[in-house]
């Protein structure tokens, strides 16, 4: 049974032709210009007009531009109308995706999408179980290319669009889940944002999107009562129901009669990112906290108290639970404390048992049911609710992941946090935000967090003014102005060493000047760099740091909206 739908949108974004070898793919540009010769992408397009075939009378399929676990998206051109040829992003999603997922993603686009820096979509096709949803394509930066020659005002003005895209979002009641910089396209010529991949996201109680009222209760049901059947199951789902939205209401794609076995999706989509980016972070080793960084045994005699927390929480893999016994010292621990145990009475836990406020896991304690919490997202970028599985998690989280955004333009580093397990994680935020301060947040949210060292809050603008080379004192850079590395002061040899207590950078060298010149897209780089790098970054305001400070609150009930962060004095010239 073949259907396609054209949800005809009028076309939200403005897209001329560009030269191709601007396009970027997830990462860098490299990547993308492989892809063209790869025989595998000609297959994959092949494939994909084999399997959804009515594309093959509208689009032509150039290249693909990013590849998931749970997508695959291609550049295509749309033959349809006369006159200059429009570009189109098709998302692939994979045919083992939950129906009510992708009805979810695709509800969200058509609902709050198109508008405010949200991506919108034209149309959606589906064939069997394949589904490939259409969009406005915009040509966008690789973040990792641009950070470090982005001026004051471009961050600020990114973080102001963010904004835009975020408050529209909460107003619909949808929690994004994955606010990272490939998920939030930026077009640097065009001034053009876009915020994409709804792929994860999550309704909150009072959402506006319906159908991620189904994606939610499948997640809370998930958390605490298991022994529960779905309400939802794959063949039941049907998108004509009266609450449906008219776009959706007119879709004969989307009524899946399709059967597919029933998958966890929560699970499914939770593994399948942190693949996905386990294998970005390959290529990137820039990150402050990164997993290499772990293994690295420093010849810096004076590491701080924040360093070795983090590598013995590494070691401390809690998770696991196997290594309590070996290699102590440290530790971090995540329960839910007493408060928590009253609000969340459906998944009981015995109260006491013999590891209770100290390091150690006991025997009761190993035989429990993992708590399951969503848990979504991009470990580097998850908020401390996310990370202590805190079940009620709402728009806040995804203001954590735009202050770690934000952190990332500020400091010049990019990932920020990098760490493969949640106390991994948390340990990294706490060395940030103090260890005491991150204990005294959980509590709010219910969740006791145990950590045998003590490490302070950092000063913001002197952790950023370090990590990008900026003295303090002296108001420029401190960078040399000869060298490959001279337009990129967190490369700088100063640099490293002033904030060799931090970060552990012998493998970041390579790696950062392979990336200037892999940057060929003349988009601001170059001999100038110094100007533009000096642009405003002598002089960040105070402002910036506060509004950082507000993002990143460790307790989600405080910390500012995207509402708010519009209307915060570091955008006061600055207009919707
Ligand atoms: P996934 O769930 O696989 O991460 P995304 O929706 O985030 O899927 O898309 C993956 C990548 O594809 C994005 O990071 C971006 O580079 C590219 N992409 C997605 N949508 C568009 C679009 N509308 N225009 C241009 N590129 C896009
Ligand atoms: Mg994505
Ligand atoms: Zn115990």
């Amino acid at each position: 049974m073949e259907a396609s739908l054209g949800i005809h949108m009028d076309q939200p974004m403005a897209f001329s032709p560009r030269r191709r070898d601007q396009v970027q793919v997830d990462g860098s540009l490299k990547k993308h210009e492989q892809n063209f010769k790869l025989p595998g992408v000609k297959k994959d397009i092949e494939k994909l007009y084999e399997a959804v075939p009515q594309l093959g009378n509208l689009f032509k399929i150039k290249d693909k531009i990013g590849e998931g676990t749970f997508s695959s998206v291609y550049l295509a051109t749309a033959q349809l109308r006369v006159g200059p040829e429009e570009k189109i992003a098709l998302k692939h999603l994979i045919p083992t995706s939950h129906p009510i997922r992708i009805a979810a993603e695709l509800q969200c686009l058509t609902v709050a999408g198109g508008q405010d820096n949200v991506m919108g979509v034209k149309y959606c096709f589906r064939k069997n179980d394949h589904v490939v949803i259409a969009m406005p394509y915009l040509e966008h930066e690789s973040f990792l290319d641009i950070l470090n020659s982005l001026s004051f005002q471009e961050v600020r003005e990114y973080m102001f669009n963010l904004f835009k895209a975020l408050k529209r979002i909460h107003q619909f009641g949808i929690v994004h889940r994955d606010v990272k910089p490939s998920n939030f396209l930026f077009n640097r010529r065009l001034k053009k944002y876009a915020l994409v991949d709804f792929g994860l996201a999550q309704g909150t109680h009072d959402t506006k999107i319906e159908l991620l009222k189904f994606v939610q209760s499948e997640a809370q049901q998930e958390s605490c009562s298991q022994n529960k059947s779905h309400v939802i199951t794959g063949n039941k789902i049907s998108l004509s129901g009266p609450a449906a939205p008219k776009e959706l209401d007119q879709q004969p794609t989307m009524k899946t009669s399709v059967k597919r076995p029933y998958t966890n999706a929560q699970t499914q989509i939770k593994q399948g990112k942190d693949g996905k980016e386990g294998s970005v972070g390959l290529s990137v080793q820039r990150s402050v906290f990164g997993e290499r960084n772990f293994n690295i045994h420093s010849s810096i005699s004076h590491e701080s108290p924040a360093v070795k927390l983090m590598k013995q929480s590494k070691t401390m893999d809690v998770l696991s639970r196997k290594l309590a016994t070996k290699k102590k010292a440290i530790s971090t621990k995540v329960m839910n404390s007493g408060v928590m145990r009253k609000t969340a009475s459906s998944c009981p836990a015995s109260l006491t048992c013999d590891c209770y406020a100290t390091d150690k896991v006991c025997s009761i304690c190993l035989s429990r049911r993992q708590q399951v919490a969503p848990r979504a997202g991009t470990p580097g970028f998850r908020a401390p609710e996310v990370l202590t599985k805190c079940p009620n998690q709402t728009t806040a989280i995804d203001m954590w992941s735009a202050g770690v955004i934000f952190l990332s333009l500020l400091s010049g580093r990019y990932p920020f946090y990098k760490a493969s397990d949640d106390l991994t994680a948390l340990a990294q935020i706490m060395t940030i935000r103090g260890s005491r301060e991150t204990i005294q947040a959980a509590k709010t949210f219910g969740k006791s967090i145990l950590c045998s060292k003590e490490v302070p809050a950092q000063d913001l603008r002197k952790l950023c003014e370090k990590l990008r080379g900026i003295d303090s004192n002296t108001p420029q850079l401190t960078s040399d102005t000869q060298g490959p590395a001279s337009h990129d002061p967190s490369f700088s040899e100063k640099t490293d060493h002033k904030a060799s207590h931090l970060i552990q950078t012998p493998q970041a060298l390579p790696s950062g000047n392979s990336l200037c010149k892999g940057d060929s897209n003349g988009c601001g780089r170059g001999l100038n760099m110094d100007t533009a790098d000096l642009e405003g970054w002598n002089e960040v305001p105070d402002e910036a740091y506060d509004l950082l400070d507000k993002l990143l609150d460790l307790n989600p009930a405080s910390r500012i909206t995207a509402e708010e962060a519009l209307l915060h004095p570091f955008f006061k010239d600055m207009s919707l």
